[in-house]
């Protein structure tokens, strides 16, 4: 059974060491990060940096824990992500949500090159294959995985599986395109989108949204570009009038999203990873969307671990104990189903990503919370 290292966000007494800054600092010292990492080591601190608009992410202050704690071990550390939109913009919103060498204190990287295509092929298992890991994430010896946990369009719940799988696989591979980066995972269902011109209001939101200009209109019909298009769904998703739909297959991308994370995984050493949770912030939708909306579940706290299934698992039974808020989307959704906040939100069979996490040999279901106060 692994240790789940665990800080309650409640604050009891009004002082720094009961700040969530303050836990952090106590939840890698109980950790013992000196037993992960080496002076001298380089360490990529892997987040998400977010999106112009979606603010709520793993705030700089607490990359700023991580930092100084591997620096005092001698470490070097590094923050890192994969490019979502092209990689000078990206970095441009890295800085707007606060994420800088200033705030962090270390340099702030793109793992898989600016133009997204610097990577190296790795096996990741029976759906996928191979996929093309970021290099600098399959080069580096040690990782941090900082997740910030949310709702997903796609996978239901996002925590440190969705982080280390779309967020340690490139977008594009030089030879084999889109289909061997992320996009592999996304296209696992192979869905047609489907248009409703009756419907459509000619907003272009779903044009502007695309990351693969895959969608363009000429006068009033949508044309769809359907062997560049990487089925991420966010068409469907900003589409105000319901006029858009992209049928996926949720098990095969759950479970691809398990082989990623393996894929990834395979090119570090035994102990060479460790990951924290968030549990902050909690809003229904991926960070990567243009806007981030109320909480649906209160602040829980800190997880750390270095067993990727342990603390998953563990995160998504506190998130499935926890109501969902007044005033946000959960509230919303309670009416028309029975489970928890995120499984009514997105109705995807979430768990699905960690019992595959767990047979593909990435760490035990079972853990031990331990709380540190
Ligand atoms: S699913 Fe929609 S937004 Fe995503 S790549 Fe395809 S057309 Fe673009
Ligand atoms: S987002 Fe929906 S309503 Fe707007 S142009 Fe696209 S399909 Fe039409």
């Amino acid at each position: 059974m692994s240790k789940v290292y665990f800080a309650s966000a409640r604050v009891k007494k009004w002082r720094y060491e009961d700040s969530m800054p303050g836990k952090l600092e106590r939840l890698l010292g109980e950790l013992g990060v000196m037993n992960y990492f080496s002076p001298e080591e380089w360490v990529a601190v892997k987040t998400h940096f977010g999106s112009e608009g979606a603010h709520r992410i793993v705030r700089p202050t607490f990359l700023r824990k991580v930092v100084d704690a591997l620096r005092r071990i001698g470490a070097k550390p590094f923050i890192t992500d994969t490019v979502r939109i092209k990689g000078l913009d990206y970095l441009d919103v890295a800085n707007q949500n606060g994420i800088n060498h200033l705030s962090v204190g270390a340099p702030v990287v793109i793992a898989d090159g600016l133009y997204g295509k610097d990577n190296v092929m790795v096996k990741a298992g029976e759906l996928l294959g191979e996929v093309a890991v970021a290099s600098l994430i399959h080069d580096v010896p040690a990782m941090v995985v900082c997740s910030h946990v949310k709702g997903h369009i796609n996978a239901g719940y996002a925590g440190a599986i969705k982080n280390l799988a779309m967020g340690g696989v490139s977008a594009y591979h030089r030879t084999c395109g889109w289909k061997c980066g992320r996009g592999a995972m996304h296209a696992i269902g192979e869905g047609e989108l489907v248009w409703s011109q009756e419907k459509c209001e000619l907003c272009f939101q779903c044009r502007d949204i695309c990351p693969k200009d895959a969608i363009s209109f000429s006068g009033d019909e949508l044309i769809w570009e359907g062997d560049n298009c990487w089925r991420c769904g966010r068409c469907e998703r900003v589409c105000q009038s319901e006029s858009l739909a992209m049928p996926g297959d949720s098990e095969r991308f759950l479970r691809s999203l398990a082989e990623a994370a393996s894929a990834v995984m395979s090119t570090f050493g035994q102990k060479k990873v460790i990951f924290i949770n968030f549990l902050t912030e909690i809003q229904p939708e991926c960070d990567c969307m243009p806007a981030a909306d109320v909480p649906v579940i209160q602040d829980a706290g800190i997880l750390v671990s270095d067993d990727l299934v342990s603390i998953e698992q563990a995160s998504i039974d506190m998130l499935a104990r926890a109501e969902a808020l007044p005033g946000s989307l959960g509230r919303d959704s309670q009416a028309d189903a029975d489970g928890d906040v995120l499984g009514n939100i997105h109705k995807i069979p979430y768990r699905l990503q960690v019992e595959e996490a767990a047979r593909v040999g990435l760490g035990e279901l079972r853990y031990e919370i331990v709380e540190v106060g």
